[in-house]
């Protein structure tokens, strides 16, 4: 039988890790999980109960309704992408707008949330053959990876990715707006007691600000190669 991997995928906010993650997974014709999802989907979950807003964080209600939050990914063949469902509702487009990214780096700082969360990622991985994005997935979902990338880009270029990648989704966005909540996700992500944004030790590093989704292709295919074919 074929050898599958799995591959982690980890780094900074609006790197292009999913993009990245899923080029890779369509490649290798392997199942593609983009772990933000899920915590960007609990953070829609907990808006919607009123358990958080402005200043506003109630761990007590989030906790006792973990368990009653079901996430998926379903595939949509019009679109040939999976898109990511909160307790049978289609939610891809809501999870991606500001009100979700400006909160999403609170709760995922909750340990239950997390634990939850990387029960079920690796449910997910059980069978291999799946390449992962997010912040601590070679760290503490998958230590032992076949592969692990860590990615990084600059703050302004990364900035600018995310501003076209709203507006190309219809979703009205203010550059400078973005740029700050890019800064301040590094900084929650990175200092959070819990699974802190790192780059696992025998992760290889990859900075994208001036490589395009070729070239990235490119610099991981070898890579791969020689992985499948045990060296
Ligand atoms: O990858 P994305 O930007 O969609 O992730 C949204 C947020 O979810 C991140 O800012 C981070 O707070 C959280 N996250 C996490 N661990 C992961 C993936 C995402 O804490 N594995």
């Amino acid at each position: 039988m074929k050898k599958k991997l799995i591959i982690a995928i980890d780094g900074y906010s609006s790197c292009g890790k999913s993009t990245f993650a899923r080029a890779i997974a369509k490649e290798l014709n392997y199942i593609f999980i983009d772990s933000g999802a899920m915590y960007r989907a609990v953070t829609l979950y907990c808006m919607n109960r009123g358990f958080i807003g402005e200043g506003k964080l109630d761990i007590p209600g989030i906790l006792r309704e973990l368990q009653d939050i079901n996430i998926e990914f379903v595939y949509n063949p019009d679109i040939d992408e999976y898109e990511t469902f909160l307790n049978s509702g289609n939610v891809e487009k809501e999870i991606r707008g500001l009100e979700v990214t400006s909160h999403v780096s609170r709760i995922s700082q909750i340990p239950e949330v997390r634990s939850r969360m990387v029960e079920l990622q690796r449910q997910i991985g059980i069978f291999k053959g799946i390449v992962m994005d997010g912040r601590d997935i070679g760290t503490v979902v998958f230590p032992d990876a076949d592969l692990k990338i860590f990615m990084t880009a600059s703050v302004e270029i990364r900035a600018k990715r995310r501003f076209d990648e709203l507006k190309s989704k219809g979703i009205k966005v203010d550059f400078e707006e973005i740029k700050r909540n890019i800064i301040v996700r590094d900084i929650t992500d990175e200092n959070r007691d819990i699974s802190p944004l790192r780059r696992a030790n025998d992760a290889i590093i990859l900075d994208n600000s001036r490589m395009t989704v070729a070239e990235q292709m490119e610099w991981v295919h070898r890579i791969i190669k020689n992985k499948l074919n045990g060296s």
